[in-house]
């Protein structure tokens, strides 16, 4: 039977793949719409933006997340939504970006 590593050993290398597997979730997370705000999600109506910000999973946890906040910018002369969320199971904060559809 292999000697088990000690403990210290195994600690760093679950740290070390805890850093990897975060750093790759947050670009994955910047790089889908809504994740930054270059690319934010078309929204058809501001009262829609609450309930779609909540259902995205955490993508750290997947857990559920709750809207912190709400608020309307402009970025680079475009008027967004950013929703600021905190996930629910290891409280991470998050934000998503909308624009709002433009109905003629
Ligand atoms: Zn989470």
């Amino acid at each position: 039977m292999a000697k088990p590593k000690r403990a210290r050993t195994v600690r760093r290398a679950v740290d070390s793949d805890v850093r990897k597997f975060r750093e790759h979730a947050v670009k994955v997370y910047a790089f889908e719409a809504g994740g930054s705000p270059a690319k934010p999600i078309v929204i058809g109506g501001a009262s829609q933006i609450e309930a779609d910000a909540e259902g995205l999973a955490c993508p750290f946890c997947r857990a559920t997340m709750r809207v912190s906040a709400h608020d309307a910018i402009e970025e680079e002369g475009r008027r967004l939504r950013r929703v600021s969320l905190i996930c629910r199971g290891c409280h991470t904060p998050w934000q998503r970006f909308y624009t709002l559809a433009v109905l003629n």
